[in-house]
């Protein structure tokens, strides 16, 4: 008997990552299911490129049978079988985000018994989604204190739209887990702040005025923000990242350049986000907090401080709900600052 799990892609936050969570919990459980009404409130609903590259990318690493898959499409069937872990290359046409597609297929990759090579062509440096420093500073770190060994390396990157990015993952099969617990606050300690400002076909001026706005908020030390000029990128492109190293890992906080906006202002998107960060008091910000649910759930559980739970975050564990045994419970652990705890029963 299939025991079909239907899901509501509208529900919650209704986007793309309800989509990304299901296609992974399915191939990591063996479950599979059925989603309709997929990005119903986008400006441009259903499946875009981006969303059908992950579709068929967890299809290839779960053996799974799929309906519904092409563009536009607002339904689809997903049926898993068994998890192939190998040596496997994506490539996402129009600049979509390989670190989207990571967040997809990594979770079964991390539980598989045999190691995993990939090769990821796209975008690594997206907005609206983690951009390469993000989850090689921030979230692999943490993945890697659970007990699962993974590292990833940035060939080029590739900025929206013209991509062009590569990117390589290397995953080996997981020691002893354990919970995580990331209760002290990077912002209540003495955080070593730093930021990297990345520059491609763009005159290096923009990238000066931005570490000007950084260094002057902040109050970094001209050491501790530095420019990089990537001469392989298809440019143009621009990302000012701010990281905030805590115990072990990092914040990263991230103002993405665009035409029309000025680089203050990309300088001023990172640099803010991190002052707020560190003015909560809480270890991990709201896009690590929605994204590390998933590796708890399947792991051994655990429990962080973060700021204020995101549409992402409660949406993520919903969708966590449908597939585990788990429990997920927020509480206000101060004025600007949560705790998150995971209790799973899942058995890895
Ligand atoms: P969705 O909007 O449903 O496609 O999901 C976007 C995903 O990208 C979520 O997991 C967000 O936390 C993540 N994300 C968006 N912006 C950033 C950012 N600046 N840094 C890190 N992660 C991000």
């Amino acid at each position: 008997m299939t025991d079909f799990i239907h899901l509501d892609g509208s529900q919650g936050e209704g986007g793309g990552q309800i989509l990304r969570s299901a296609l992974a919990l399915s191939v990591v459980t063996g479950r599979p299911f059925r989603i309709d009404r997929i990005r119903a409130g986008r400006p441009r609903p259903g499946l875009m490129r981006q969303h059908l590259a992950c579709v068929e990318a967890a299809a290839r690493i779960g053996s799974a049978t799929v309906e519904g898959a092409a563009l536009g499409s607002g339904e689809i069937t997903f049926t898993p079988v068994a998890v192939v872990p190998g040596s496997y290359e994506f490539r996402i046409a129009s600049a979509g985000s390989t670190m989207l597609l990571l967040q997809t297929i990594l979770p079964p990759l991390l539980l598989a018994d045999q190691p995993s090579e990939l090769l990821l062509e796209g975008g690594t440096h997206n907005p609206f989604a983690p951009p390469f420093p993000f989850i090689d500073q921030a979230f692999l770190p943490l993945l890697r204190r659970i007990g699962f060994d993974v590292e990833a390396s940035l060939e080029r990157p590739g900025f929206h739209p013209n991509g062009g990015g590569r990117c390589r993952v290397v995953i080996r099969p997981a020691s002893t887990l354990k919970p995580l617990r990331l209760e002290g606050g990077a912002g209540a300690m003495p955080a070593s702040l730093g930021a990297v400002v990345r520059l491609a076909g763009l005159s290096r001026q923009i990238g000066e005025r931005e570490l000007a706005v950084v260094r002057q908020r902040l109050g970094l030390a001209t050491e501790h923000a530095t420019v990089e000029v990537d001469t392989a990128a298809i440019g143009p492109g621009n990302t000012v990242h701010v990281s905030a190293a805590g115990e072990g890992f990092s914040n990263v906080f991230t103002g993405f350049g665009a035409p029309r906006v000025r680089a203050e202002q990309v300088a001023e998107e990172a640099a803010g986000a991190a002052e707020r960060f560190l003015a909560s008091g809480a270890a991990v910000d709201e896009h690590l907090a929605d994204q590390l649910l998933l590796p708890l759930a399947l792991a051994r559980g655990g429990s962080f401080t973060t700021t204020e739970p995101s549409g992402h975050t409660r949406t993520n564990a919903q969708i966590l709900r449908e597939f585990l045994p788990v429990t997920i419970t927020t509480e206000p652990v101060g004025p600007a600052a949560w705790r998150l705890q995971v209790d799973t029963q899942f058995v890895p």
